[in-house]
């Protein structure tokens, strides 16, 4: 343990976990990560799984974890975008109509949602390049999309000067991959931002409307609510801004140096090694 921490909640109802790093590495699970849920699960505890990725469904998690042995349902999975659809069914009901910059997963999720999806690729382009769209968007909803190109940005940037709202599901600069680093949602966000001049809405951690999406739908307090991740500047950061306790695992991207040497709202309230040092911190907490 690190000095200095603030304390666990002594009380713990919801636990929420950051998935790569935390739960699995690739198409691997993290050693003890299985029982870890399985025990929590047996317990009653409410588990949610929380994931920036805007691109894959919540039933795609569900098949994925399966297939790891950690068998789950769709309610138990949270990506930026169902967080996306949450946030504006709480706080912008107003928000019918979407026009959508994102990956076929976002499209098939959003549009499950019941909102009005229009993908920016298949939007009628104005009269005249720059000028008004021939329809009007409550909002414009933007995640990553490997196939954004200048005019999907062209359309989406008609439809924020013709009113709609710029929501970005979540800000991540770059997308991780096996090889390296792709341009992540973050990057078409700031181009957005860029050209439209307008502060888009962000969802996904750090930002914490994606935790208070999880607790205001869980009806549990953010006071007894504990986010396990291995990533400060992500999952640490995004738990206090809304009010959770963090614990960070040193599964992922951070080690123990890295862990020691965490600052102000970076510090989480525990670390842990692995899945079994999660347990041991849980276990005197749950009621
Ligand atoms: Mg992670």
């Amino acid at each position: 343990m690190i000095g200095g921490m603030a304390e666990l909640p002594p009380r713990v109802r919801l636990v929420i976990f950051d998935l790569d790093g935390v739960i699995y590495r690739g198409s691997d699970p993290v050693p003890g990560s299985p029982e870890l849920v399985a025990w929590l699960h047996a317990t009653g505890t409410a588990v949610r799984f929380a994931t920036n990725n805007s691109m894959v469904t919540r039933a795609g998690y569900v098949e994925r974890l399966g297939a790891m042995g950690i068998p789950t349902t769709v309610e138990e999975i949270v990506t930026s975008t169902s967080a996306t659809v949450e946030h504006l069914r709480r706080h912008a009901p107003e928000v019918r109509s979407v026009l959508a910059i994102g990956a076929d997963g976002m499209r098939e999720e959003l549009t499950t949602a019941g909102l009005d999806v229009v993908m920016a690729d298949a939007v009628e382009p104005p009269t005249h390049p720059g000028g008004p769209l021939l329809r009007r968007f409550d909002a414009v909803v933007v995640g990553l999309d490997p196939l954004v190109d200048y005019a999907r940005l062209a359309i989406a940037m008609s439809a924020v000067a013709g009113g709609a709202q710029l929501v970005a599901t979540n800000a991540d600069t770059r997308y991780p991959t096996p090889a390296g680093f792709l341009p992540g949602a973050g990057s078409i966000v700031a181009a957005l931002a860029t050209a439209t001049g307008v502060t888009p809405e962000v969802i996904g951690k750090p930002a914490p409307a994606m935790f208070r999406a999880i607790t205001e739908a869980s009806g549990i307090p953010a006071a007894e609510c504990v986010v396990v991740g291995d990533n400060p500047d992500a999952d640490v950061v995004g738990a206090h801004r809304a009010g959770c306790a963090a614990i960070l695992v040193l599964t992922g991207v951070a080690d123990a140096a890295l862990a020691a040497g965490l600052r102000g709202e970076r510090v989480p309230e525990a670390v842990a090694a692995g899945p079994a040092e999660v347990r041991v911190l849980l276990e005197p907490r749950l009621s």
